[in-house]
């Protein structure tokens, strides 16, 4: 892969330190009052000056879930990567690249040059990052594979690139973790067989060991924790157990229930590392996200944004975004690999159908116009689990909008492909945007402390299908909001003349 091209801002407004990349923008936009019956719109302007450290450090992902199809897939693409793997199938011989990854293969324009043609870079080299070759995995499963068997057993890769990726992959060894039956499907028992003995509060304190321990013998700087381990069902929020930092600490304490996905996001947050759910379960339960909040440690979730969802929200966009009434949304999905087996349990299901249904609510809360107050589409998930398709899940799409004097339109999708491919290059984003985050400040004239993002970082909802916010913040789901999000933010830390637009600024509340 080309190496990232270089660029420099030249303004006064932008400052190249040794150490960090200080630049003033000015930030414009627009608060709305509302006086009688009328819309009063008030134009603002607030100055920042953003600082990012230039010193990128040695990251270290930990993959909960490592042995699974995305875990050991993702692991297989920096590999091949790394060591510049190429191998034949029956179409001609393949390389190793990034692709479906927005910081490797996802371009920005930086403006026109002297012939008046746009020039584009990648979005890697707005600000310097992580390069993924450089990343180090380790990571817990409830199953003991080895990551060469585990992606054998996934079935996601050409054979070639497996023999290939072999010797490298089979030493690549899970730690044992927790398994709790009851939020995950039965059917997942039989691969439970590296597990963390104990109370949960030992438990605890295990993956506490375990990440200190993978910081020191490889070490690293920083370490990122990635839930991409099976569905759980809901956890329920109760008060008393989990509803605060305090009761949620306590819970564990005495042994009280606790979900093995918030018991990792807990013990990640005590150890100062950023965590990201890949999953649709409600790990981060209000406990967790105050104790992020308290010890100022990114959390990051729900729920990798692949496939039918990225698709349903840029479609559903455009068709509201045209003036168009959608009021039928139907999703059927087969796939069988074992994340299809886990799902096609009803609890682990409901998980996953809460998660796919609210993608468009932003969309039909935007226009007024169409919808009255209450009103929106009905909105339909189906997932089947079919063994023969494998890792090549299947999603079929109908969407049906009104159109002018009673005349409707009715589009029909249907999406083929490896899911494991489509996700593995998310979870490189996450973590290489986490990690660019925390090395983000920013203040403002009228209060010239400096500051970082708020510990949920909303700023990630391009890469996620439910969207976690700061609390009061609004949710946005349309994709192309989204993607300016993280690229006014990595454009204006930068470089001042460049325009913010899209929604407002969530990664501040
Ligand atoms: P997978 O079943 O292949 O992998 C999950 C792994 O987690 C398995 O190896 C399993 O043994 C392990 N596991 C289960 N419980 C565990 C625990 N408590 N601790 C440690 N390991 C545990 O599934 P996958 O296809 O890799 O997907 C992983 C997750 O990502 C699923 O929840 C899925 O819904 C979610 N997801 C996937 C995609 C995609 O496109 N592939 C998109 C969105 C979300």
């Amino acid at each position: 892969m080309e190496a990232a091209a270089q660029f420099f801002v030249e303004s006064p407004d932008v400052v190249y330190g040794p150490e960090a990349i200080e630049a003033q923008y000015e930030y414009r936009t627009t608060r709305v009052s509302r006086e009688g019956g009328v819309l009063k719109v008030h134009p603002t302007s607030t100055r920042f000056t953003f600082r990012t450290a230039r010193q990128v450090p040695r990251l270290g992902v930990m993959l909960v879930g490592w042995g699974g199809n995305n875990g050991s897939t993702l692991t297989a693409a920096v590999l091949a990567n790394r060591l510049r793997l190429s191998w034949p199938t029956r179409s001609g011989r393949k390389e190793a690249n990034y692709y479906g990854s927005l910081t490797q293969a996802g371009t920005v324009s930086l403006g026109l040059d002297a012939e008046g043609q746009e020039v584009f870079v990648p979005f890697s080299a707005l600000l310097p990052m992580v390069a993924p070759n450089d990343l180090v995995f380790d990571g817990w499963d409830i199953s003991s594979l080895n990551l060469a068997e585990a992606m054998r057993r996934a079935k996601v890769l050409d054979w070639g690139l497996q023999e290939q990726l072999w010797p490298h992959m089979e030493a690549l060894r899970p730690r044992p973790s927790v398994y709790i039956p009851e939020f995950i499907a039965a059917n997942q028992s039989a691969r439970a067989d590296n597990l963390i003995p104990g109370s949960r509060a030992q438990q605890l304190e295990q993956i506490r060991r375990d990440i200190r321990d993978f910081r020191s013998s490889a070490g690293l700087d920083k370490i990122i924790v990635l839930w991409t381990a099976n569905t759980e069902r809901f956890c329920e929020v109760i008060p008393g157990l989990n509803d605060t930092a305090e009761n949620l600490l306590r819970t564990i304490e005495l042994g009280l229930e606790v979900s093995p996905s918030t018991l990792f996001a807990v013990a990640s947050i005590l150890e100062g590392c950023a965590f990201l759910n890949g999953s649709p379960q409600n790990t981060l339960v209000p406990g967790a996200l105050e104790l992020a909040w308290q010890r100022r440690v990114f959390v990051g979730g729900d729920d990798f944004k692949s496939g039918q969802t990225k698709v349903k929200s840029v479609l559903v966009d455009f068709l509201i975004g045209s003036g168009l009434k959608t009021m039928s949304i139907v999703s059927y999905n087969h796939l069988g690999n074992n994340d299809g087996e886990n799902l096609s349990a009803p609890l682990q299901f409901r998980s996953k159908e809460v998660s796919k249904s609210n993608v468009v609510d932003d969309m039909v809360q935007s226009n007024p116009v169409l919808y009255a107050p209450g009103e929106e589409p009905d909105h339909c998930v189906v997932i089947k689990y079919v063994p023969y398709v494998g890792d090549s899940k299947r999603a079929m799409d109908e969407y049906t909008s009104e159109l002018m004097l009673g005349g409707t339109n009715t589009l029909v999708l249907h999406n083929t492909c490896e899911d494991s491919l489509l996700a593995a290059p998310i979870m490189l984003d996450l973590a290489l945007l986490t990690e660019l985050c925390q090395r983000v400040s920013f203040c403002t004239d009228a209060d010239p402390e400096p500051q970082t993002f708020h510990p949920v970082l909303s700023l990630l909802s391009f890469l996620f299908k439910a969207p976690l916010v700061p609390p009061g913040s609004p949710v946005v789901n349309a994709l192309f909001r989204q993607r300016s999000c993280i690229e006014n933010i990595l454009r204006c830390a930068p470089a001042s003349r460049f325009p913010i637009q899209g929604p407002d600024t969530p990664w501040l509340s």
